[in-house]
């Protein structure tokens, strides 16, 4: 949600609760001004004739902003799988880059996001971590990724991955879920998130049958977030930008995802 003073758009972007819509309207009441809610656009506009009214309104609603922020995702367990690791370095990009080191670092931006926001996050992995059993297939190497989630109890699962193709030329990001009325909706939102933000090649939701997607007993999705083989797309994954824009995205998905 937005709120818009006098034509103003404050600087802080809520999203919608009831909460804060009464406490909204309460406050114009109490002061004299006028408000109108824009349910589509989720703006509410508020009209005052005190010329400081932005100020004033940012002073009493941020302690309240900041209280809704940091309880929005309170009681809710979110398991986040940086894909790869250890001597599975994953695909390598043109330059050299590894998905191992992108899909741990957007995996740790994307923990403290969450967290600061109530999350409860539990990591597959917290470092360069081999997450396979010596001498064991690569199901089993997936296996002990779906045992953590499974018992972490989470409300759902993200795999981070990055994608990879022979020609340089390819390019986007794929949201893939096991067909789950509720993993749909969330790669959903999460796709919607990462391809506005990134302005990537939508390439859409789809459904795959990958063991973590099948074996995750809580809603699961797997994000290709980007092309490493693709020079531009492989800057994009190494950046500290370009990372952060990727785990405030699939952050903002998670949240749509559970409407708070
Ligand atoms: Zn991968």
């Amino acid at each position: 949600m937005r709120i818009v003073v006098d034509g103003q758009k404050l600087s802080a972007n809520p999203r919608t609760t009831k909460d804060l819509l009464v406490t909204m309207k309460s406050l114009a009441r109490l002061l004299n001004w006028q408000t109108l809610y824009d349910p589509n656009k989720e703006i509410i506009y508020v009209s005052t004739s005190k010329t400081n009214a932005v100020s004033t309104i940012s002073d009493l609603l941020m302690p309240v902003l900041e209280e809704l922020e940091s309880i929005r995702l309170q009681d809710k367990i979110i398991c986040i799988d940086a894909g790869h690791g250890g001597n599975d370095s994953g695909a390598l990009g043109p330059s050299g880059t590894m998905e191992k080191d992108n899909t741990l670092s957007i995996a740790i931006l994307l923990k403290e996001k969450l967290e600061n926001n109530g999350a409860n996050v539990i990591m597959t992995r917290s470092s360069d971590q081999d997450l396979s059993y010596p001498d064991l297939s690569r199901n089993d190497l997936l296996s002990k990724r779906v045992t953590i989630a499974n018992d972490s109890d989470a409300d759902i699962f993200v795999s981070i991955h990055n994608d990879s193709f022979s020609s340089a030329v390819a390019s986007g990001t794929t949201t893939f879920h096991y067909g789950n009325e509720q993993a749909i909706e969330l790669a959903n939102h999460v796709q919607k998130a990462l391809t506005n933000e990134l302005n990537t090649n939508d390439r859409g939701t789809r459904f795959a049958s990958f063991y973590i997607l099948r074996y995750t007993t809580m809603p699961a999705i797997l994000v290709e977030t980007a092309f490493i083989s693709n020079p531009e797309e492989e800057l994009l994954l190494a950046s500290n930008d370009g990372r952060n824009k990727i785990a405030e995205s699939i952050y903002n998905g998670i949240v749509r995802y559970f409407k708070v």
